[in-house]
């Protein structure tokens, strides 16, 4: 199972858990900054904390072994570097199991039990509005009938096959002088350690202390929530006698959007335009993420070239816990060029002259060679691919005449 509820990384930096790229660097920048040794020599292993906290989230690779596997997905994802298990044991504690241990009890040093993940899908416009939603689930809690007891008042007995344990121990003789220890489940209680008597048994949890109930949340997706942040509900997780519950904690799963592009608290989205429209002027309309008709002007005069990106300020996400701010709205212009031969050649020069005059043609003097300009598509064509592998060939030899080793050049 993968253990996605570690989000210590990004304590470190401040940032929450679904952060952009530029929003951890910010975060990096200021922390490191403070913390450097040479301003702050007494911040001790901050500094060092800070740098592989971002050294991890940003790299993409090692961002996603975390997030998927937690602290043991980049241990066993790292191949145990050098250095690495310091600063490992530094930033979780001695090693896994203190980790998950100190996890797993609770302040007031009674067992907890273990923590429900559970993801939740939510659309754009969900993070845009915010939304409250029920969430259905079915989760252990402690049977009211006999008090989470498994039967009566002293009904339940240690089980004397195993003094309690659930495990036997058996000893077994290989050889004279060497014997084999061997650990089995007892059989008597099937490991549970106690033994509760047929007719005191609960008859509602059948001894088993524990009942499934059906139980439905309210959850709220706040305006400008992020992808991979969490819901928690407190205590909410399974029941089990003498246990301190978990949490249930719910893991926000961004969709993707068909029109908008999230990076943080800005969007981003394309728009096709026409030649026309870059070079004279537009008006279009898109429906933003609460359903708001926006028109777009551009006036005429103001050229779009093509591929370029325009802003809308305040036009982007909400921010979390102050949603009357909010990002950036960024537009790319996809510019539709005409077709070939789309106007006829006498039309063409009239438009010729209310274009920009091209330049002059400077006047060449000796030979020349005219050459013929074919059409080539860059992501595929044999052609080009070709050329590019033979130059290649071509600059390597090149380069190995000049070194020593020209005879192992050409095996
Ligand atoms: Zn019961
Ligand atoms: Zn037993």
């Amino acid at each position: 199972m993968a253990n996605v509820a570690d989000t210590k990384l990004y304590d470190i930096l401040g940032v929450p858990p679904g952060a952009s790229e530029n929003e951890l660097k910010k975060a990096y920048r200021k922390l490191a900054k403070e913390y450097h040794p040479d301003k702050n020599p007494n911040a001790g292993d901050k500094f060092k904390e800070i740098s592989f906290a971002y050294e991890v989230l940003s790299n993409p690779e090692k961002r996603e072994l975390y997030d998927r596997y937690g602290e043991q997905g980049l241990r066993e994802g790292s191949g145990g570097g050098s250095g690495m298990d310091d600063i490992f044991s530094h930033i979780f504690g001695g090693g896994l199991f203190s980790f998950m241990g100190n996890q797993n009890r609770s302040r007031n040093g009674r067992r907890r039990g273990e923590d429900m993940m559970h993801p939740l899908k939510v659309s754009l416009e969900d993070l845009y509005n915010g939304k409250t939603t029920k969430l259905q689930l079915s989760k252990n809690v402690l049977c009211s009938a006999c008090s989470g007891q498994g039967g009566k008042t002293g009904a339940v007995q240690k089980c004397s096959a195993c003094r309690g344990r659930g495990v036997r121990i058996m000893i077994r003789q290989l050889a004279p002088g060497m014997v084999q220890q061997m650990q089995s489940v007892c059989s008597d209680c099937n490991g549970e350690g106690e033994v509760i008597n047929e007719k005191d048994r609960c008859k509602k949890c059948e001894g088993k202390k524990v009942i499934k109930e059906v139980k439905i949340l309210e959850v709220h997706v706040d305006k400008g929530m992020k992808h991979g942040q969490r819901i928690t509900f407190t205590g909410e997780a399974d029941q089990a006698p003498g246990v301190e519950p978990g949490d249930i904690v719910l893991l926000l799963q961004e969709k993707e959007h068909e029109a908008f592009q999230r990076d943080g608290n800005d969007l981003h989205m394309t728009h096709k335009i026409g030649l026309v429209e870059a070079l004279c002027g537009f008006q279009f309309t898109f429906k933003h993420l609460d359903a708001r008709q926006i028109v777009v002007k551009y006036p005429p005069g103001k050229v779009i070239e093509p591929g370029c990106v325009r802003v809308v300020r305040g036009e982007g996400m909400p921010q979390y816990r102050n949603p009357f701010e909010k990002g950036d709205l960024y537009i790319k212009f996809d510019v539709q060029f005409p077709e070939n031969n789309w106007i006829s050649p006498e039309k063409l020069s009239e438009l010729e002259d209310l274009l920009p005059a091209r330049p002059e043609v400077p006047s060449v003097i000796g030979d020349t060679e005219e050459v013929d300009l074919q059409e080539f598509d860059s992501t595929r064509g044999p052609a080009g691919g070709q050329r590019r592998e033979a130059y290649n060939d071509s600059s390597d030899e090149e380069s190995s005449h000049h070194g020593p080793g020209v005879q192992c050049a050409h095996q």
